[in-house]
């Protein structure tokens, strides 16, 4: 029986998720395909909606300090320009409404500003209740706790890196052994899983010559471990591994074992935060009764003649299965295949394609034309995607939509550089939520 949806939505990012979420809850029934793990498993987990202004990004000016005021300044190229400062807001409530008191941030319009796990202070939109305590505008003093195995944060060089950076509190950074006969190369989410099951681990005390092992819970293990580097620190951060599940119980038991608070330091992959992310994002997905395909990619599509670049009307796309390409047939389809990093966007000899459809992506034919000539400069290729009118359906290069039931969402548009302009989350969130609704509405119409 041929698989016939209202709306496919090819990819399962951030942009993907809330697509399909969006499309479901507008009475759509829909389908969700995709490949691999996101860019969430390897993100921070921060909801950035705008930090810098384009065309300040590369001379690391000031962050911007209200982001929703600032998107009426941006270049008609970049995505919040199609969804306007209401569909970024309202983007931003439904992430608020999904996430309940896992985030923080949404009592402001105003960037928080937050510390790296490389030192920097950061502005972001919303933050995990687990690393509000981490905030560089709180004044407390902060003890930063890495542990030796956990090389990607080296904790008195993120202290130092943050005293020269000017934070308003002092802070001091101490590295540790996770407690317990963990094996060196155990995976960050095997410390996380000890904490939140809170398992006995050894724990070895030198007494003289001789020492004596004793088994503690390892949330209590972790703090004896911390308490002799505590020396008046109010605060308390570590690597976010605090748990994979129950991030808050974790934070609780420590902070009422140190009598200090304790906040996460978002980290790169793999991101428990992020992870945690996906994990209330696919929940509400599911919720609404999204049907969800994962694990083979979609390689190409079907317009209503049967054969491809033949009509403007998309049929079904194609998933790739044990050598067999099936189709998954739909009214209304959106692209949210990320960008560069996620392959969604493709470089190759000819250029830089979109490769399920073959969508129009503007590039300079000369390949020197792509890269900025100093290291940390406006590199044109962080803005390669594809272009959308403002109802996000997709353009060719004449200006015209490419099919009339494609739409795109995320890190695959154009027109906007995520990381030099800290716009990741928030340009996924506020497309996908307008692409959702899109299809929806044709489909009822
Ligand atoms: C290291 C890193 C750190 C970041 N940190 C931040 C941050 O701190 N704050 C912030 O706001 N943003 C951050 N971002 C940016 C942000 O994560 C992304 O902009 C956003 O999540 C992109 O989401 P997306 O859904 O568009 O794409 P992706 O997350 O790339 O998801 C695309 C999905 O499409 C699937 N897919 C691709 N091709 C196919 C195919 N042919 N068939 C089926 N499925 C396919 C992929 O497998 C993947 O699941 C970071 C990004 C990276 C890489």
């Amino acid at each position: 029986m041929a698989i016939e949806d209202d709306v496919t939505v090819v990819g399962g990012g951030l942009a993907g998720l809330t697509t399909a979420l969006s499309a479901a809850r507008a009475g759509a029934q829909v389908r969700l395909l995709s490949h691999k793990d996101s860019t969430l498993r390897s993100a921070s987990g921060l909801v950035d909606v705008l930090g810098y202004r384009p065309e300040s990004a590369a001379e690391a000016t000031a962050p911007i300090v209200d982001p929703f005021e600032a998107i009426s300044d941006l270049p008609e190229s970049h995505p919040y320009s199609k969804v306007g400062e209401s569909g970024v807001r309202d983007a931003l409530a439904l992430f608020d409404e999904v996430v309940g008191d896992a985030y923080q941030g949404s009592h402001t319009d105003r960037n928080a500003l937050l510390a790296t796990h490389g030192g920097e202070v950061k502005p972001t939109a919303r933050y995990p209740a687990s690393a509000a305590a981490g905030l560089t505008s709180d004044t407390r003093e902060a003890l930063l706790v890495g542990f030796e195995t956990v090389v990607d944060f080296d904790a008195p060089l993120v202290a130092s890196h943050l005293e020269s950076s000017g934070v308003p509190f002092d802070v001091r950074g101490a590295t540790v052994r996770f407690p317990g006969d963990f094996r060196a190369d155990a995976k960050l989410t095997r410390l996380a899983d000890a904490l939140d099951s809170d398992e006995r681990v050894e724990v070895r005390e030198e007494t003289g010559s001789a020492g004596y092992a004793e088994s503690l819970p390892a949330r209590q293990a972790l703090a004896e471990v911390v308490k002799p580097h505590l020396d008046g620190a109010e605060r308390v951060g570590f690597p976010a591994l605090l748990g994979q599940h129950d991030p808050a119980e974790v934070r609780a038991s420590l902070e009422s074992e140190l009598g200090a608070a304790v906040f996460e330091v978002p980290m790169g992959p793999p991101s428990l935060p992020g992870m945690r992310l996906e994990g209330k994002l696919l929940g509400a997905c599911r919720e609404a009764g999204v049907r969800m395909t994962t694990g083979n990619p979609v390689v190409g599509y079907e317009t209503a003649g049967g054969t491809d670049d033949d009509g403007d009307r998309i049929a079904a796309v194609r998933v790739e299965r044990n050598g067999a390409a099936i189709p998954f047939h739909a009214e209304q389809f959106v692209l949210a295949t990320g960008g560069l990093v996620g392959k969604g966007i493709d470089s190759n000899r000819s250029g830089v394609r979109e490769p399920i459809f073959d969508c129009y992506v503007p590039h300079p034919d000369d390949r020197y034309d792509w890269f900025a000539a100093e290291a940390f400069g406006e590199h044109p290729f962080a803005r390669f995607g594809v272009e959308t009118d403002d109802d996000m359906r997709v353009l060719d290069a004449g200006g015209e939509s490419d099919f009339s039931n494609l739409r795109a969402a995320g890190a695959v548009l154009g027109g906007f550089d995520f990381a030099a302009t800290k716009s990741g989350a928030g340009v996924s969130l506020a497309t996908g939520r307008a692409a959702g609704l899109a299809a929806a509405r044709e489909v009822s119409e």
